[in-house]
């Protein structure tokens, strides 16, 4: 079993940024634990081919903090970028591991991945994110059309159907953009108006209009199989099928499996200092786990903060750990 100094959960843009800040301040015997085969598995996972990474994302312009940095690029480029801090900074990532608890024993955590102790650690910092749980409507999704109705992106994207699309964020958007021209493609937002769409995207969606239905002030109020499809009902009384569907409503924060290790909770978010830290003494959490909204650069500048945290509060600990 290891012992590490600090143990990183999550190798997304904030665990990255959190290792290759404790490095580039001389802290040895770190090592990040990720779930997936891959590191930043969300983006991977959820941006499509090609997507722009935007530096301002959802209009919120934050200054960079940290070390690490971004101007907006495709998603290969972003992908690339990251790849090379974990190569110049030598960072230890241990793949095809998914953390699910934490033990106290003494003056460390026990790591666990199942049953088994991967490591010891004397500071935690979760980094999870929060898209392993997109959020899902309230209404049932019967059975018999769960194979057309999609949390995230399928590895093949639909042709020439008939598409309904749910959300009224940039995600919806960008879906939007890349079926229009492809297939019939719907939107359907429960507001009259986008207001959490970035101006990039509202340029994009003004240039499609004419390929995308706007279904604007729109509620779904059930869906229910239909021959070939899914039928839309609304709360208008209007119904509608489509061949498949897609939710991009976001993801939500894992609260079991941090109440689980011990996080205590306010208002529906981990109680954390501004620096990360929880009610658990040396647990941090930094990046999309920590807040409502986040952003890469928020979750770089969250990791920097911790890290400067760390270094003031109990860097002198580390020299006499055992
Ligand atoms: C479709 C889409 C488009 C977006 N576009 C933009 C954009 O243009 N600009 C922008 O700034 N932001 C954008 N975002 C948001 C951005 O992706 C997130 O804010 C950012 O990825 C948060 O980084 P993170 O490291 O906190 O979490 P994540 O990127 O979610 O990384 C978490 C990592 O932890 C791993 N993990 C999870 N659970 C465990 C576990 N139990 N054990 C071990 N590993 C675990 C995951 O596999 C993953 O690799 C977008 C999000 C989506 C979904």
């Amino acid at each position: 079993m290891k012992t590490l100094s600090v143990a990183i959960i999550g190798a997304g843009p904030a665990g990255i940024a959190v290792a290759v800040e404790l490095k580039a301040a001389g802290i040895k015997n770190i090592a990040i634990f990720e779930k997936a085969s891959n590191f930043c598995h969300t983006i991977r996972r959820l941006y499509p081919e090609g997507k722009r990474v935007d530096r301002d994302y959802k209009g919120i312009k934050l200054t960079q903090e940290g070390f690490l940095f971004f101007e907006t690029e495709t998603k290969e480029k972003f992908l690339e970028r990251m790849g090379k801090y974990i190569k110049d900074y030598q960072i230890e990532i241990f793949y095809n591991t998914e953390i699910n608890g934490l033990e106290r024993t003494g003056q460390y955590y026990n790591i666990k991945a199942g049953t088994h102790t991967v490591a010891q650690a004397y500071i935690v910092i979760i980094a999870t994110g929060v898209f392993d749980r997109p959020k899902k409507p309230s209404y049932a999704i019967p059975e018999e059309i769960k194979s057309r109705v999609f949390f995230e992106l399928p590895k093949e994207l639909p042709e020439r159907e008939k598409i309904l699309i749910v959300g009224g964020g940039n995600t919806a958007a960008e879906l939007a953009c890349i079926l229009s021209g492809k297939c019939d493609v719907y939107l359907s937002y429960r507001r009259k108006g986008f207001f959490r769409i970035n101006e990039e995207n509202l340029r994009e969606l003004e240039k499609r209009k004419d390929q995308i239905t706007f279904l604007l002030g729109t509620e779904i109020k059930a869906l229910e199989p239909e021959k070939e499809g899914v039928r839309v009902i609304f709360h208008d009384g209007h119904t509608e099928v489509f061949s498949k569907i897609f939710y991009c409503l976001g993801g939500s924060t894992p609260r079991n499996f941090l109440e689980k290790m011990g996080i205590k909770f306010k208002d529906s978010l981990p109680d954390i200092d501004e620096f990360g830290e929880s009610n658990l003494e040396r647990v941090f959490l930094i990046g999309d786990v920590a807040v409502k909204r986040g952003s890469i650069i928020y979750a770089f500048n969250s990791a920097h903060r911790a890290v400067k945290r760390i270094i003031d509060k109990y860097h002198i600990l580390f020299n006499s750990l055992s």
